[in-house]
């Protein structure tokens, strides 16, 4: 698949990483938190995220 170059993203791991460059390649992804009151970057997360 194309990397999406309006997604940027640096997790390999992901089965939706692009590899050979730093981006998706989803047409879209959805951003959550697994906090109930989130206050900087670590507690957001890709909820569109599979292992490889
Ligand atoms: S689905 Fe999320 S974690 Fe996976 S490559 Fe796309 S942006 Fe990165």
């Amino acid at each position: 698949m194309d990397a999406n170059s309006s997604i940027k993203c640096s997790v390999e791991q992901c089965q939706y990483h692009a590899q050979s460059k730093d981006y998706c390649t989803l047409q879209e992804i959805k951003v959550g938190t697994h906090e109930t009151d989130p206050t900087k970057v670590e507690c957001t997360d890709c909820e569109s995220f599979e292992v490889r």
